[in-house]
């Protein structure tokens, strides 16, 4: 066959969702990339650099080289944490090339058994479902409250349970009530109504954070706000988009745009980083979807990061002193993929008594990374470990974040390798919503 035949062949087998020849085409090989990303800096492979996974891509696009093995790993080895977007000075819009890679090899490669079962059933029947989630936080709150928990802890039993033993630590606390039992209700603003708006509680994060979401409200309500929690909201499909599945996400954005838009809040919140990052691009996952397209937009023009609604607001300061030393690591998705960095910064500033100290690299991925830490987890415990030297360097009480997977991964940091009192620190880490409910408590 002649070389010409096999590119117009490749072209005709490509995916439509696979990565875009334009975008591609926007990468100069500068390399101005590399030591921002987090997996090039552990392992100084330019295969693992941004720089080089978009060379694979385009090896792979244009049919000079096969979707491999090779080619899995390392496009699964990238976090998707977009450093290297804030870095690029020719605006490469890497995240959205990771996902349409992703989607090409979920659409081309079959997983393994019983990977293909395991994953399909998360995907597909678990997250989308209130019900089963409910079902499942509350099976694993008893294991965690009888006791089972610890018994199986202290056993040796995880050492036998190989992959599964090894990331068991990072299973987070299953709260009850879940956050499920406030869909549909609406909160009234302390003092006069400024503002109307929507909470989204996403999907576990309403069993592992139900307590987190409840601290969003009351913070909104002490700033003027109704908060309504809309009944038909579902999951924000950020984590279908990320490991390559496309149409669930976007079967996932018509529903939150169908629930949200119904009324015309003045905005609608997320509280949750990773979440926030994909439901502000609602308008590039529908951007074939006639129907819904122009709706995805006026729902991205409402969605703000809770940290972004309350700093662009004039906020109520009657707050009491926290008085601890808190340093703030960056959630990725808020920093390098909604471009928030200020904002977070400025509330914890606001709150009295707290001391306020950056820590170096603060901006650079902690490992957690959606699933990551769970299918990765080597590298991602290399990555945590890198953050932690960091984080000890400042000898912080605790940590701040915006987003609740970077709290679960920087909560078992703490433990591994916290020194002193973040070591001691019973929450080491929390919220900055939490922080500035604790700030509004300590004032009455
Ligand atoms: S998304 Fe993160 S891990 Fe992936 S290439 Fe970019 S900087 Fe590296
Ligand atoms: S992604 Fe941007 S910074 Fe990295 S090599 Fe390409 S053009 Fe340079």
């Amino acid at each position: 066959m002649a070389a010409s035949e096999t590119a117009l062949r490749v072209l005709e087998d490509r995916h439509k969702d696979a990565p875009h020849q334009k975008d591609l085409d926007k990468c100069v090989h500068c390399g101005l990339c590399l030591n921002a990303c987090p997996t090039y800096r552990e392992l100084g492979v330019e295969m693992d650099s941004p720089r080089g996974r978009i060379y694979q891509m385009v090896q792979v696009a244009t049919g000079a080289a096969p979707m491999d093995e090779g080619y899995l790993e390392h496009m699964g080895l990238c976090l998707g944490c977009r450093a290297c977007e804030t870095a690029c000075p020719s605006g490469v819009e890497y995240g959205k090339l990771i996902e349409a890679a992703r989607t090409e090899i979920q659409a081309k490669i079959k997983r393994p058994f019983p990977w293909n079962i395991v994953e399909a059933f998360a995907y597909e029947t678990l997250i989308p479902s209130p019900l089963l989630l409910r079902i499942t936080g509350t099976a694993l709150w008893l294991y965690q409250k009888s006791g089972l928990e610890s018994l199986v802890r202290s056993s040796g039993l995880l050492k036998l349970m190989g992959p599964f033993g090894k990331i068991e630590h990072l299973t987070p606390e299953a709260q009850l009530p879940t956050f499920y039992s406030q869909y549909g209700k609406v909160f009234f603003a302390e003092g006069e109504r400024k503002y109307r708006v929507a909470l989204l509680g996403g999907c576990i994060g309403n069993i592992f954070f139900a307590r987190l979401h409840e601290a969003t409200v009351r913070v909104l309500q002490k700033n003027g706000c109704e908060v309504v929690v809309p009944a038909a909201q579902g999951c924000c499909g950020a984590l279908h988009a990320h490991a390559g599945r496309r149409e669930e996400a976007r079967a996932l954005a018509r529903i939150n745009i169908d629930a949200l838009l119904q009324t015309p809040f003045d905005a609608i919140i997320s509280n949750i980083a990773g979440c926030g990052a994909t439901l502000k691009e609602y308008h590039e996952i529908l951007e074939h979807d006639a129907k819904y397209h122009d709706k995805a937009k006026v729902f991205v023009s409402r969605l703000k990061d809770v940290n972004e609604f309350l700093a662009s607001i004039d906020l109520n300061t009657k707050m009491g002193e926290v008085k601890r030393r808190v340093t703030y690591q960056d959630s990725c998705h808020l920093c390098h993929g909604q471009k928030v960095k200020a904002a977070p910064r400025k509330l914890l500033k606001l709150i009295p008594g707290l001391e306020f100290i950056e820590m170096p690299a603060s901006d650079v991925c902690c490992g957690s990374a959606g699933v990551y830490n769970v299918i990765e987890n080597e590298m991602a415990e290399q990555i945590l470990t890198s953050k932690m030297r960091n984080v000890n360097s400042v000898s912080p009480e605790q940590i701040a974040s915006s987003n609740p997977g970077c709290m679960i991964q920087l909560t078992a940091g703490a433990r591994l390798h916290g020194k002193d009192k973040l070591k001691s620190n019973p929450e080491p880490v929390k919220h900055i919503v939490e922080l500035l409910d604790e700030a509004y408590k300590n004032a009455t």
